[in-house]
């Protein structure tokens, strides 16, 4: 790695390391073709932290070339054992390394730093080595069609496949679509967000002594209009895969009609999450909290809104106020004690802010927020909200129907479990669902008719990467993680042979 494309940088938890900041292409560092660079801020003091190269489309031409060039060589030659072998490599590096990647990941998101080292990074390794276990699992099927004919299948990579990932979580969404797409023997060019450019480069050099062949793995950071465009068109891109906004989900959709590729999307929601007055009330407002104000709230299947049946309503909004108040500890996300740190940018820290403003010109009543958090309260900078508990909301106001990606929840109330439904379905969104009741009849008969692609009984944002997770609606197209999230990166070859004579 030439050196100006690296940088010694120390923490602000006091750690050192080598900060690569170019651009992954063919296992070697590379600057940016225009010079374009992205500049990295610290949301907890708004200050700079370093700078890393953007990909033009010319730099991304240059990826999607060398990820080309590894799938009809070197990947087409290691055997699917092989493959497992490099996945299990890595995730046992980033074990190795999961300090050093917990820091650059709280540093540059504001994420907890523990959350980070303890659940993002576990997360991370556990779905590198999940795929890696699948690896040689891929099989095709024999169809029975009498004795005439053999059919069988062939499960085939779709190719390379273009990966575009948001800044929630920048390492774990690029393992949960890393895992399926190596596994299968794809290659990938990986764009991440420009929120949060550091730690997959840390990450890209891990890939490298793993061992995995040049080109396999390529990442290219940028512009979503700029990198993100080029690889969503690019002609010999096979597919793409995409975490974010429903809006920028759509204009992936347009932009990868032209070679019609395959697509996979990963976008907003607006998850209900039911409360039945025979549930467990302390256990519901336990897991709401986590559901809404874990992440900063910047989760895509965040339970934002809460409705409860009314026998329990008040009591449930007192205590949940409580739990909020008691756990949701703003402050520096290096400190232990922190359970919640700055949104990730001004721009998400100014949409929240608006949903405020607009909560209490609708005439909700909010119950907790909109004061100086702490780090402000001494004339601190920093992105940081103060948890936000607006009640009773009527699912005509805005801040019910649309998604505010932060520490913001609305709560409204039901009479019977049709209404509750019928409030719960009233969303274009359909990703995440919940539902609290001891009732076991009642907990399986909403989960049928809930629209989403997932629904938790009795929890909240237990998701788990053995287990397919995605939308329906407007939430998003395929399933990622478990077995399903391998259909995704593969093409079913049917392959017909005769065994009789012409008629
Ligand atoms: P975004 O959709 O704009 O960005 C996600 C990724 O898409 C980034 O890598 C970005 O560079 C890329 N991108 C942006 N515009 C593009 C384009 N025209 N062509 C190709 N790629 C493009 O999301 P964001 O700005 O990071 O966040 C905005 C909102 O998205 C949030 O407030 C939230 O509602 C939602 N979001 C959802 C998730 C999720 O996990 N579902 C994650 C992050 C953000």
């Amino acid at each position: 790695m030439s050196d100006s494309l690296s940088i010694e940088l120390t923490a602000p938890n006091g750690k050192k390391y080598t900060q690569p900041t170019g651009l992954f292409i063919n296992n070697e560092w590379h600057p940016s073709s225009d010079s374009t660079k992205i500049t990295s801020i610290n949301p907890s003091t708004e200050t700079e932290i370093t700078s890393v190269h953007a990909a033009s489309a010319s730099d991304v031409d240059k990826a999607v070339a060398a990820a080309r060039k590894a799938f009809k060589t070197t990947w087409r030659d290691t055997t699917s054992t092989e493959r497992g072998e490099l996945l299990y490599k890595l995730s046992t590096l980033v074990e190795e390394h999961k300090e050093v990647l917990a820091t650059i990941e709280t540093w540059d998101n504001g994420k907890p730093y523990t959350v980070a080292r303890d659940e993002d990074l576990a997360e991370v390794a556990g779905t590198l080595r999940y795929y890696a276990g699948w690896a040689d699992k891929v099989q095709g099927s024999v169809i029975d069609t009498g004795a005439n004919k053999l059919a069988y299948t062939i499960r085939e990579p779709v190719g390379v496949c273009g990966q575009i990932i948001p800044w929630n979580y920048p390492l774990g969404m690029a393992a949960w679509k890393l895992g399926p797409a190596l596994a299968c023997g794809n290659t990938v060019v990986l764009k991440p967000a420009e929120q949060t450019p550091l730690s997959i480069l840390y990450f890209a050099n891990l890939v490298k002594e793993a061992g995995f062949p040049p080109g396999v793995v390529n990442v290219v950071n940028g512009y979503g209009k700029v990198a993100g465009a080029a690889l969503a068109q690019h002609p010999d891109v096979d597919k793409i895969a995409f975490t974010g906004s429903t809006a920028t989900g759509k204009e992936i959709m347009k932009q990868a009609s032209g070679t019609m590729k395959n697509i996979t999307l990963e976008t907003g929601g607006k998850s209900p999450l039911l409360v039945f007055e025979d549930a467990d009330l302390d256990q519901a407002v336990k897991w709401s909290h986590v559901g809404i104000m874990s992440n900063m709230g910047q989760i895509c299947t965040a339970t934002s809104r809460i409705l409860v049946q009314e026998g329990v309503y008040d009591k449930f909004v007192e205590a949940f106020k409580q739990q909020v108040k008691e756990v949701s500890v703003v402050g520096d996300p290096f400190d232990e004690s922190t359970f919640q740190g700055p949104q990730v940018t001004k721009a998400q820290y100014d949409k929240v802010r608006s949903y405020i403003e607009a909560g209490k010109s609708e005439g909700a009543k909010l119950v907790l927020g909109d004061t100086a958090p702490k780090p402000h309260e001494d004339g601190g900078k920093g992105w940081f909200v103060s948890p936000t508990v607006f009640a009773d909301v009527k699912s005509s106001m805005k801040i019910f129907r649309e998604e505010v990606f932060g520490p913001f929840v609305v709560i409204a109330t039901f009479k019977t479990e049709e209404e509750g439904l019928e409030l719960a379905n009233n969303t274009t969104y359909g990703l995440g669902s919940a539902v609290f009741t001891r009732d076991i009849a009642r907990a399986h008969r909403v989960a049928r008719r809930l629209e989403a692609g997932m629904v938790w009984i009795n929890s909240s944002q237990d998701s788990d990467f053995r287990v397919p997770f995605g939308g329906v609606k407007q939430s998003g197209i395929g399933r990622e993680l478990g077995e399903a999230g391998l259909r995704a990166y593969t093409n079913e070859k049917s392959v017909h042979v005769n065994l009789g004579t012409w008629l």
